[in-house]
């Protein structure tokens, strides 16, 4: 869909492009030097078409990287232990520098629970409450869910300024509001996290210089909610009944007054796949360089 005049389109394509060689350039330094990175990713989602979907474009991704991926499927129908010993032994495994582990998860087993057998060191998607736990506490050393930095690297690669300035997180999960609010706070923005209990959202909203959609509701950002000259990044993905991805945010109506937003697709996605290569690539780096200096 086109754009009408106002808000500039941010392109995710071309920002993810160049986080990717930017991890193709690491990987090829490890390479060099006889290490393969490699993240690994522990699949319980027995042929989900939307996780099927992503694992392949993470493992077409890694490969023009030069980043191994390998996916090992575990039976969703076995005990919830199948997927915590396989997440376990990834951690434990030094070929594997990066894991994660693909939603939907098993019924009973919690994002929480998973997480928490991946190590740290290795936790390129920061599923491990401690990984957020180190974020919070601005401790540094763990790394941030792929899609919340890639909130960050979109609002740096466009040069938006964030010290001072008003961000507002619409929605408040572990994996993208939480940890995207403790990013922009860390930029030293004054930040605002909102939820489905948010008396007044549109007013709320209409504070922000950056606002973050991240509620998993198409279209619930409008033209009330976006102050003139904001920037609007959508990460919203809901997949309508026609098949079509669909953001957060009405992007015809808030064009005439936002300064620039993403659009879904082509925004926020690629860019986070991008970032879990950078991350991987980064883990790779500094298990090598401690393997060195030990
Ligand atoms: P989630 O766990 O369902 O969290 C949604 C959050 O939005 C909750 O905090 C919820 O509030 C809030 N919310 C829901 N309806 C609201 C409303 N009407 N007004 C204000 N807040 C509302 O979802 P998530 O995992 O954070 O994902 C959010 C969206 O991002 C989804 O569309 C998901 O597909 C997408 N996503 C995209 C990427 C990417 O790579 N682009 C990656 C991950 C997720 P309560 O806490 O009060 O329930």
């Amino acid at each position: 869909m086109s754009t009408p005049p106002g808000a500039r389109r941010i392109d995710g394509r071309a920002i993810a492009a160049r986080l990717r060689a930017q991890a193709a350039e690491v990987a090829s330094a490890l390479r060099e030097r006889g290490v393969q990175p490699l993240l690994a990713v522990a699949d319980p989602t027995a042929g989900d078409e939307g996780a099927a979907w992503y694992m392949r474009s993470i493992s077409r991704a890694a490969e023009q990287t030069g980043i191994g991926c390998q996916i090992h499927p575990v039976d969703p129908a076995g005990r919830q232990e199948a997927v915590t010993s396989l997440l376990t032994r990834l951690s434990g495994d030094p070929a594997v520098h990066g894991v994660i582990c693909q939603a939907p998860l098993p019924p009973g087993l919690t994002a929480a629970a998973a997480g928490a057998c991946i190590a740290v060191a290795k936790d390129v998607d920061g599923a491990n409450p401690a990984s957020l736990g180190q974020l919070a506490a601005g401790l540094g050393g763990a790394f941030a869910p792929a899609t919340a930095a890639a909130v960050i690297e979109i609002l740096r690669a466009e040069g938006v300024p964030l010290e001072g300035r008003r961000a507002v997180v619409v929605g408040r999960s572990t994996v993208v509001g939480k940890p995207a609010a403790l990013l922009l706070l860390a930029e030293n923005a004054t930040v605002t996290v909102c939820h489905s209990r948010t008396a007044g959202l549109a007013a709320v909203c209409r504070e922000a210089d950056v606002l973050v959609a991240a509620a998993g509701r198409p279209g619930l950002i409008g033209a009330a909610h976006v102050a003139p000259g904001a920037v609007v990044i959508d990460v919203g993905i809901t997949a309508t009944p026609g098949g079509v991805m669909a953001g957060d945010v009405d992007e015809a109506a808030v064009t005439p007054a936002a300064a620039a937003l993403t659009p879904v697709p082509g925004g926020v996605g690629p860019v986070t796949t991008a970032q879990l290569l950078r991350q991987t690539a980064a883990a790779a780096w500094r298990a090598e360089t401690s393997r060195i200096q030990s």
